[in-house]
C-alpha cells in the first residue's frame, strides 16, 4: 500500500509517494527521484530518548 502526496516534492513540485523499506519510511518523487527520509514516522516504532531532569519533575 502506497500513500501518494501529489505535487509535494520540495525540489521540483512533482508527485511523490510514501513507502518504506528496511531503513524505514521515506517519501520519493516520481519525476526527479528526490528522496526524503521520514524520520517522524520512524520514531513511532521506538520510544524517543528523551532527557528528563528529575529536578524539574516535582
Ligand atoms: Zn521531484
Amino acid at each position: 500500500m502506497v500513500t501518494w502526496r501529489l505535487k509535494d516534492c520540495p525540489r521540483c513540485g512533482g508527485d511523490t509517494y510514501i513507502d518504506k523499506d528496511l531503513d524505514g519510511w521515506y517519501q520519493q518523487c516520481l519525476l526527479c527521484a528526490y528522496r526524503l527520509e521520514l524520520k517522524e514516522l520512524n520514531c513511532r516504532k521506538k520510544p524517543l530518548a528523551v532527557t528528563i531532569s528529575d529536578e524539574d519533575e516535582d
